[in-house]
């Protein structure tokens, strides 16, 4: 069997982090208790998750096993010190980086990050340098998603929300599924939503889409069916709403619909990424279940794949990541999933 390929269209950010007892005030310099630097973006780290998720860790002498998923990055860094490493760093988790541009005269994106000890409050500021030379232009023509089509793109809104509209329309025309992340969420226009195969959205997000308050949707034993079944009437396939400690909720068009528990976790030490994981591992489940692209698909057919066993391995590998600190260096492989499994999880 052939394949299945996720290609990820979406962002790659250097995170500097600095942690401080308190937030300087203007004019003010204080000494920072620690700073470390990460690989980040969304669209980087849902790649990561992809690829460790499709395959087990190699050993530090093992170049990488073949896998039955293959996952290309489509994005752009600057030609700096920030931009190649971070290729770099994609290519030893496997990835295929062939779609990276490196362009010249940008800067990498970055996020500078703030903790403040303490609270933990992050303050954030983000520079998307690079990562807004991907233009709409660029992907009108079927062929620019890849030759052949991928099974899967999966994309975010850490690059320009045009070029973000036109990979919907193009994937539609082409009949490619896309799993859109909308993250950092916008209203997106109506006919944006006929063009999205599964929809993942955090509480925030699903609130700032469907025009409510956060605070609305925040609420103890706030009922997702309503909200959900707004996108399916949109045109949506599969909307999955992520919950936090709470696990996720899922609605198809086809029918299908529930709860899914989150996994336990021995201790929550960072939750970076674990929106990013669930995607990756969502994405990664869909793909194994799904034909191969270009077979012609009954209605029937195309909307079966979802179903409440993807939702779990992506609690699952999810739970992984809120136990490390960081956002890739998080990120678990298909490995310690089974690892864990095969311990019978927590007792
Ligand atoms: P979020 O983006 O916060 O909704 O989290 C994404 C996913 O990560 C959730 O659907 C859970 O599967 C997992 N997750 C987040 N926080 C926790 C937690 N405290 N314990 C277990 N799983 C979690």
């Amino acid at each position: 069997m052939a394949p299945k390929t996720i290609t990820i269209i979406g962002s790659l950010n250097t995170d500097l982090v600095t942690h401080t007892p308190r937030v300087p005030i203007g004019g003010e310099t204080l000494t920072a208790t620690s700073f470390s630097t990460g690989s980040g973006g969304k669209g980087a780290n849902q790649a990561v998750a992809c690829a460790r998720l499709s395959r087990p860790k190699p050993s530090s002498s093992q170049t990488h096993p073949t896998s039955d998923v293959v996952v290309k990055m489509v994005g752009g860094v600057g030609h700096d010190e920030f931009g190649p490493p971070l290729v770099e760093s994609m290519k030893r988790d496997g990835i295929d980086t062939s779609g990276i541009r490196i362009v010249e005269g940008q800067t990498t994106g970055v996020a500078v990050i703030i903790v403040e000890e303490g609270s933990g409050e992050n303050r954030i500021l983000l520079n998307p340098g690079a990562n807004y030379t991907l233009k709409a232009e660029d992907f009108r023509a079927p062929e620019s998603l890849g030759t052949p089509l991928p099974d899967m793109i999966v994309m975010q809104l850490e690059i320009p929300l045009e070029t973000v509209l036109q990979i919907l329309d193009t994937a539609k025309k082409a009949g490619v599924d896309v799993l859109l992340n909308p993250a950092p969420a916008v209203k997106l226009p109506e006919e944006a939503y006929t063009a999205i195969t599964h929809l993942i959205v955090n509480e925030s997000e699903a609130a700032i889409l469907s025009g409510r308050r956060v605070e609305e949707v925040e609420k103890e034993g706030f009922e997702w069916e309503g909200l959900a079944s707004e996108f399916l009437r949109k045109g949506v396939q599969n909307v999955v709403v992520t919950l936090g400690a709470k696990g996720a909720y899922y609605a198809t068009a086809a029918g299908g619909a529930g709860y899914i528990k989150a996994e336990k976790v021995e201790k929550v030490v960072d939750t970076t990424a674990a929106g990013d994981t669930f995607v990756g591992a969502y994405a990664v489940s869909i793909v194994r279940k799904s034909l191969p692209s270009g077979t012609s698909l009954s209605e029937e057919y195309k909307h079966k794949p979802l179903d409440e066993e993807v939702i779990r391995f992506a609690c699952k590998a999810a739970a992984r990541t809120v136990e490390k600190r960081g956002a890739q260096s998080a990120i678990p492989w298909a490995d310690e999933i089974e690892r864990h499994d095969a311990r019978g999880g927590l007792k």
